[in-house]
């Protein structure tokens, strides 16, 4: 079953953390691999750092989480030509 981008975001501060169990990491991965957009949420939240994994810590309200879906979103149907 292949992850969406929603169980990513909820899945990736422990992600970072090396503390996701192997199979979900590898569906996690595995979506990382053909999704563009989750890429680079990945590599903005390893930017940020702590400041944005206190952020995923708490309880995310559903209003940024959408501000987040929104973004990946965009840089999903952004033109690739
Ligand atoms: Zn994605």
């Amino acid at each position: 079953m292949a992850m969406d981008c929603q169980q990513i975001i909820d899945l990736l501060a422990d992600y970072i953390d090396g503390e996701l169990p192997g199979d979900q990491r590898r569906r996690l991965e595995s979506h990382l691999d053909c999704c563009d957009g989750c890429v680079e949420f990945v590599d903005s939240y390893r930017k940020t750092g702590v400041l944005c994994r206190n952020a995923l810590r708490v309880e995310m309200p559903q209003s940024l989480k959408s501000t987040l879906l929104e973004f990946l979103r965009n840089e999903l149907q952004s033109p690739q030509t």
